[in-house]
């Protein structure tokens, strides 16, 4: 059977079934376990290299750091700042990889300001890491795809962004990055290794190891949808769970060389006509910056960087965290932001890795990989920007295992040459907008929101409108998106919850006032009927969707993240 890159619900239950492992057959290649940006990244690789590759998410895709990141793909001034040159020049190369190659449907250009705010010495200081920035990207491997940085003078800067505080600002200096919707990047990685015959799975919790001796030779898992348990061999597991990776560790008797801290980090989401700018800004704060960032009809806001070791899957922002944020933004603008202009606020957590004990796997200050026993790769850290990297090196540390005990020929990575599913056709389709907006009766602005979100793929949305001219209609309460859009996350993109809809594949949960609670009834019909829901099921996911905003609304009027964390987990996730 030729491989689909549909996540549908019927290719859920065949991958499952083609990894299940009955008297010990099949084997796999490799395995991996979590399905956030690494763990698609890898998979994708593994694939590609002709591995039998399997994946397995306890939740959904990107339900963990890879959909609440600032969703940028940058090399990182910061580290610039912190001399690491390695680094930035590596996160460059994936920028200009992705935004001209891999992923251009997806990954889109952003021009930011750096505001200047002390006459003499700040202007040079400024331009001269921006210089390093610009020509990094430019002396890289793959083209850079944006303007270099220019130099705007107080007035020029008035024109752009009317809205800053006029006497703080000398000047600033204009350079671009580029961002990415996070989960959508995941989503279309996923689909793109289950395109090339990747098996992939969510809602799929691994609980143990299978072992042979000392050698890890699978998992034992529980499919969270059915609470059945199930083996899956593979002659590697890779294991790629983020801020989870200590509990895996804990799976192989605590032999692990990873230890990774969990850091969290908050954003607010405010409407776009609050702030006016034409371009998204950086903030100085006394440890970091802030980034101001343009999304769609919106800004992005944050972040912050405090230690967690609360509830992993439920990070919350407290009342203490929105007030760090709008207070530092405030700092630059006339009319400051308050809390009635927030419509969104999310938390994530960095993976961040603390003293490990194998110094010499050490790939790169940002990730490392490690075996800790034979038949387990582990690899935690680094950023959404160089997922790609970090996919390849996990796969490499495989790939040595499959030759010494498979006798396999493994071959070098071949991820910088495969375009993510929707990067194919999106050129064409977008030059035929117009055509495509007069022949589906969609308005320009609307054929232009889905070649962003599908690329290419926009053809199999319209495919549907044309079959269900129903489904061409906004949703209520979340007018930027069709039914259409719902119908296909469920089809195609492995959306198997309300939840997974209105937080991933569309962004509806911080992006409008009442957090989804308006759309949420209708998206839940919309997904009753493809996923058979009977009415007291779908009455169900839209209650625990309700009680979910509320339990955030609570944790975010908590001084403490303690308080915070009790106000969130008290709305537990839908089993
Ligand atoms: P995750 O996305 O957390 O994925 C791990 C997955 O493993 C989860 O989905 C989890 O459910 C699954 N899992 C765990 N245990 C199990 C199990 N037992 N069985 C099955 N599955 C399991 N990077 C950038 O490049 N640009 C940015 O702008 C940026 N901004 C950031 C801002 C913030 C606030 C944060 C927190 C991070 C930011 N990052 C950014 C970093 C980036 O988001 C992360 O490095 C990246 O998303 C981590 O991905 P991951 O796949 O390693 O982890």
């Amino acid at each position: 059977m030729t491989p689909s890159s549909a996540l549908s619900p019927h290719a859920r239950d065949s991958a499952l079934a083609a990894m299940r492992a009955v008297d010990g057959q099949p084997e796999l290649d490799v395995l991996v376990v979590g399905g956030g940006v690494t763990g698609a990244g890898t998979a994708l690789d593994a694939v590609t290299r002709g591995l039998n590759t399997g994946l397995l998410e306890q939740r959904d895709l990107a339900s963990g750091t890879s959909s609440r990141s600032s969703k940028l793909v940058h090399g990182g001034l910061r580290y610039l700042e912190m001399l690491d040159f390695g680094l930035v020049r590596e996160a460059l190369q994936e920028r200009g990889l992705l935004f001209t190659r891999l992923a251009p449907h997806l990954v889109r250009p952003v021009p930011f300001l750096y505001p200047l705010t002390h006459r003499g010495w700040e202007r040079p200081y400024i331009a001269a890491g921006l210089t390093i920035y610009d020509g990094m990207a430019m002396l890289g491997k793959y083209d850079a795809g944006v303007p270099r940085h220019k130099h705007l003078l107080r007035r020029q800067v008035a024109r752009i962004a009317p809205d800053f505080k006029a006497e703080t600002i000398v000047g600033a200096i204009q350079y671009w990055d580029c961002q990415v919707d996070d989960a959508r990047l995941v989503v279309g990685l996923a689909r793109t290794a289950a395109a090339h015959g990747a098996h992939v799975a969510t809602r799929v919790k691994v609980t143990g190891f299978l072992r042979e001796g000392e050698r890890v030779v699978g998992v034992r898992a529980l499919d969270l949808e059915s609470q059945q348990e199930l083996e899956v061999r593979a002659r590697v597991v890779v294991n790629a769970a983020g801020v989870w990776t200590d509990e895996i560790q804990e799976m192989v008797g605590g032999r692990g060389a990873l230890h990774v801290q969990a850091s969290k980090g908050i954003h607010l989401v405010v409407p776009r006509d609050r702030i006016r700018s034409e371009a998204g800004f950086i903030v100085r704060t006394a440890i970091s910056v802030l980034f101001v960032i343009p999304w769609g009809r919106h800004w992005i806001i944050g972040t912050t960087d405090t230690p967690w070791d609360l509830d992993k899957a439920h990070p919350a922002a407290s009342r203490a965290d929105i007030e760090y944020v709008l207070e530092h933004v405030n700092a630059i603008l006339r009319e400051p932001l308050d809390h009635d202009d927030v419509e969104g606020v999310y938390a994530g957590l960095r993976p961040l890795l603390s003293g490990e004990s194998e110094p010499t796997s050490r790939i790169s200050r940002e990730h490392t990989v490690v075996t800790p026993v034979p038949g387990l790769v582990m690899i935690a850290g680094g950023k959404l920007t160089t997922y790609r990297v970090m996919g390849q090196d996990a796969v490499d540390a495989a790939a040595h295992s499959l030759r010494t005990t498979a006798n396999l020929t493994i071959r070098d990575s071949i991820t910088d040459r495969v375009p993510l599913i929707g990067a194919a056709d999106w050129e064409t389709r977008s030059n035929q907008r117009v055509l495509l907006s007069r022949r589906s009766g969609l308005h320009v602005a609307r054929i232009d929101h889905l070649l962003g979100r599908y690329g290419g793929l926009v053809d199999d949305l319209l495919g549907l409108v044309a079959e269900r001219p129903a489904l061409g209609q906004p949703l209520e309460g979340a007018e930027d998106y069709l039914a259409a859009e719902v119908v296909y996350a469920v089809t195609h993109e492995g959306a198997r919850h309300l939840d997974d809809v209105l937080t991933r594949r569309t962004r509806i949960s911080i992006e409008t006032f009442d957090r989804g609670l308006r759309a949420a009834p209708e998206v839940a019909r919309l997904m009753a009927a493809e996923l058979g829901w009977d009415p007291a099921r779908t009455a169900d996911e839209v209650d625990h969707y309700r009680r979910r905003v509320e339990a955030e609304r609570q944790s975010q009027l908590m001084p403490t993240d303690q308080e915070a964390d009790e106000a969130r987990v008290s709305a537990p996730d839908i089993v």
